[in-house]
Formats: structure tokens, C-alpha cells, sequence
């Protein structure tokens, strides 16, 4: 706590934070997640003592990320960074055509998979779909997995990447997490230093893009990793940003 609170008393931060597994703790279903009533007050406290908004940066569509967080001055980036709202302004970088007729292509055979894999289920985020896994037999894990890769090998502009219980299928050239913490900081690149939490594979993109000057922070065991300091739990997480809370209210800094 000491060293954080050092560096952020070097310069001007930003915050960057992951939602899902980093902010929450991971639920049986992305929509059974709780979201404890101190966390929103904390985030609200540190934004206000911000000069930079916060920002939290998820593969959940801006849509899902707005139902869980009533805080209109932060900054919410959904989609892995194709979706931005922005002091209230909501803007979607353009997708890729061909991604976005293969993404529809694929209803009908992940409709077979769901129903072949008891407890499965998956997810049309708009851009990118997450095949969720969490309540399937973890032995089925392997072959789901393998299944999945081969209905996504037949579209050339379509990767598979794994995440947390799920795999995500997104363009092979739209935005990661990691063009996300480049266009926040295109404009301001040294005069303030991006502070970056996250747990999943998404987030290594965003770690890789803040670590010249950032400080970046995974959550939870999960190696190898690119950032460079470690956190526990999102519980623990949720600990450091109830003591930065209450240190900016006794009025002794501003971030
Ligand atoms: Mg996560």
C-alpha cells in the first residue's frame, strides 16, 4: 500500500480497471456477479478526487458494464475497446464487415454446441461472443474447447481467445484492451502514468501497452503475466481502493 501510494504521488494517474474477476468477484453467470455497494461508493470517491476519469475496460458490452455501474463521470470502455462512453458521450470504433457477418454466421452451430454441452451457454455481445463454461463438467472442458476451434477456423477474419470459464470470439483485427490503453493515452503520453488492473488473458494487451511508464496488476494467480505487481483476490483489491478512499476524504492528496 505504501509503494502505491508513493507512485501515485509521483504524477497524475489514470485508472484502468478490468471488471469481472479484478473489480467482482467471477459468478456462476456473468449476470449473477455481485456488486457491493462499497466498491461503487469508493470508485465514486476516487474519481472525484481524480484529475484523469477512471476507466473500466471489459469485454462486457457498454450496455452490461452501464447496469452495473451508476457512475456517469467514469469512463466505461465495453467489447474489449470497440464500445466507449466518454463524459456521457457514447462512440463505437467501427467494426470489421467481414468479422461481423461471420460472428453471425456462427448462431446456428453454437446453438448445437449449447445444446450438446449441459450448462453451457453463450453470449452475442454485438461485436464479439463469449461461450460461457463455467457450469459445464470441467472434463468436457477440452473437447468443448476443440469444438469451438474448429467452427472459428473456418472464418478468416474470427480468433478464439480464452478468458475466464469462456472462450471469446472476436474480429481478427478489432480492438484489444491493449489499442484501448494506447488511444487513452495518445493524447497525454508522459504526463500521466496509466494504472492498470486486471485478471484475464484480455488483459496482458493492456499491461503490455501501459509498462513503460505504468503500473500494472494482476489479480489472482494466474502466470506467466506481463504486469508487474500482484493482488490477491478482487476482495483484497477492493481492500487497497477502500484505503486510497478514505486517504484522499481526510484530504491528505489528490490523484
Ligand atoms: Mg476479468
Amino acid at each position: 500500500m505504501s509503494t502505491l501510494l508513493r507512485l501515485l504521488a509521483e504524477k497524475p494517474v489514470q485508472w484502468i480497471f478490468d471488471w469481472d474477476g479484478t473489480l467482482v468477484d467471477l459468478a456462476d453467470h456473468p449476470r449473477a456477479i455481485r456488486v457491493p455497494a462499497s466498491l461503487i461508493r469508493d470508485l465514486g470517491t476516487i474519481q472525484e478526487h481524480s484529475s484523469y476519469p477512471l476507466v473500466i475496460l471489459s469485454g462486457r458490452s457498454l450496455a452490461d458494464l452501464e447496469e452495473f455501474i451508476p457512475l456517469s463521470d467514469i469512463t466505461l470502455i465495453g467489447n474489449h475497446g470497440a464500445q466507449w462512453r466518454v463524459g456521457g458521450a457514447k462512440t463505437v470504433i467501427p467494426p470489421d464487415p467481414q468479422a461481423q457477418a461471420s460472428l453471425k454466421a456462427l448462431t446456428e452451430p453454437l446453438n448445437g454446441l449449447r445444446d450438446r454441452f449441459r450448462k453451457s451457454s453463450w453470449e452475442d455481445k454485438q461485436f464479439t461472443i463469449s461461450f460461457h463454461m463455467r457450469q459445464v463438467d470441467r472434463r468436457q472442458w477440452k473437447e468443448l474447447g476443440e469444438q469451438l476451434a474448429r467452427l472459428v477456423e473456418d472464418h478468416t477474419h474470427l480468433q478464439l481467445r480464452p478468458a475466464d470459464a469462456c472462450w471469446e470470439i472476436r474480429p481478427k483485427y478489432g480492438a484489444t484492451k491493449g489499442d484501448a490503453v494506447q488511444m487513452l493515452f495518445r493524447d497525454h503520453p508522459n504526463s500521466v502514468r496509466p494504472v492498470v488492473f486486471g485478471d484475464d488473458w484480455t488483459d496482458e494487451d493492456a499491461f503490455e501497452a501501459a509498462n513503460q511508464d505504468g503500473i500494472t496488476v494482476i489479480i489472482g494467480s494466474r502466470r506467466p503475466t506481463r504486469a508487474r505487481y500482484h493482488v490477491a483476490t478482487p476482495a483484497d483489491l477492493r481492500e487497497i481502493l477502500s484505503q486510497v478512499a478514505r486517504f484522499l476524504l481526510s484530504g491528505q492528496g489528490r490523484l
